[in-house]
């Protein structure tokens, strides 16, 4: 099928990946199809798909920004930006010259694929005829079919013919809306944005949860976790954010329970939150940026005792990566700047002296006795703030 006569180069995304997922095949592409579409919705181009790639139309002067984009689309394991031209030899020679005239190299190779069987000349024959017309095109060139520092692949198929020469590699994993929803909690620090990308990666829909304390956490705490919202978004369509009022239940944890437990409780009831909010949102599990030993509430013994609040999975994407590494992947996601901007998060404005390193379910539960704690949960479930980020959001303004 011809799709846009004056566009010259495409997108070619050959599936991964996906293609492990026989059964699931149809589903997998069509889902990144949407997410292909919906992110470049503000470009002029023309997406099409089949069993085997699938093909992006655009007009050259958005190359640039397309390409950003395209760079963070999960399911897009390696693709090619490549010229098309009729496939006549005379188009392919015109066009091969043109490509590889914008490339230095001294030796190449061609290797050619015949698709569509109606072109009259066998590959065989195609890739030395037209080796042998660069070489008369282009002084001092050779052929080296081992080790060409130029391999030029030129694919003929019904449509058009494709020519590159170079491979892109893509973000991986699988598209965004495989997996059903998921809720990330998340704090505003470094781990957590890159748990929730992490779960993205497996396709997962991702809903942030965000627990404040204000007075004692701030405005501008909420704004870098709706930024942070903001730049996780470019991996998918847009987060909802669901921001928590912490305040009461942390006031009545601390002047209730013993010094030692508070973070313990604290997270505890975090769980019994983000469990009620499973059923309310159907989500399928939570993500978060715990990571073994850490800090004293992500010990063993420590989540031991946390997760028993709840059944619903409870997935760690970063419990067995070091800090330097998890950090050096907030980098790359453009998160870690917003994550290491100073405010107070409501973890850190109540941390006992000595927090418990092998907390004691028995002793939780005596503590948890002495207040009236699932009021309070179903109150703040209750005044839940909620708000739609996509990667455009602006207006904190609105919220503050
Ligand atoms: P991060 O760097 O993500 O803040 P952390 O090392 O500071 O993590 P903790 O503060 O113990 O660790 O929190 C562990 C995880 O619990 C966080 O990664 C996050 O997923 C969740 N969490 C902590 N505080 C909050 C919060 N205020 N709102 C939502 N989730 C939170
Ligand atoms: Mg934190």
């Amino acid at each position: 099928m011809r799709v846009v006569r004056d566009m010259r180069k495409v997108i070619l995304i050959k599936y991964g990946e996906l293609s492990t997922k026989k059964g699931n095949r149809n589903y997998f592409i069509n889902t990144l199809f949407h997410q292909v579409k919906s992110k470049l919705k503000n470009y002029s181009v023309s997406i099409t798909r089949d069993r085997a790639k699938m093909l992006i139309f655009f007009e050259d002067k958005d190359l640039d920004s397309i390409k950003n984009i395209i760079d963070k689309i999960f399911g897009i394991h390696t693709y090619q930006i490549a010229s098309i031209c009729d496939s006549s030899l005379e188009d392919i020679k015109k066009t091969l010259l043109e490509v590889v005239s914008e490339e230095k190299f001294s030796t190449f190779k061609i290797e050619t694929k015949r698709s569509d069987k109606s072109f009259p000349i066998q590959s065989t024959e195609l890739s030395p005829m037209l080796g042998g017309f660069l070489l008369k095109s282009i002084p001092n060139i050779k052929v080296d079919v081992h080790h060409p520092e130029l391999l030029v692949h030129i694919e003929i198929r019904e449509d058009y013919t494709y020519i590159y020469h170079h491979s892109y590699t893509g973000s991986g994993g699988y598209p965004v809306g495989t997996q059903p929803l998921g809720l990330l909690m998340l704090s505003g620090g470094i781990d957590s944005p890159v748990a929730g990308y992490l779960a993205m990666k497996r396709g997962v829909v991702i809903d942030a949860v965000y627990f404040e304390a204000i007075p004692h956490t701030s405005l501008e705490a909420r704004e870098k976790v709706i930024t942070l919202c903001r730049k996780l978004s470019n991996y998918t369509d847009k987060i909802r954010l669901h921001i928590v009022n912490f305040t009461f239940i942390q006031e009545n944890i601390y002047k209730y329970c013993r010094d030692d437990y508070c973070i313990t409780i604290m997270r505890r009831m975090m769980y019994r939150i983000m469990d009620l909010l499973c059923k309310k949102y159907s989500a399928y599990a939570i993500f978060n940026g715990e990571s073994v030993g850490q800090v004293a509430s992500q010990t063993l013994t420590s989540m031991n005792v946390i997760n028993s609040v709840t059944n619903v999975p409870v997935i760690r994407p970063v419990a067995c990566l070091d800090k330097l590494e998890i950090m050096e992947i907030a980098r790359k996601i453009d998160t870690y700047e917003t994550s290491i901007l100073p405010y107070e998060d409501c973890c850190t404005v109540f941390v006992p002296k000595h927090p418990a390193i092998n907390p004691k379910l028995d002793i939780c539960l005596k503590e948890e006795d002495k207040f009236d704690y699932q009021s309070m949960i179903h109150k703040a479930i209750d005044d839940i703030i909620d708000i739609e980020i996509t990667s455009e959001y602006t207006s904190f303004e609105e919220l503050l």
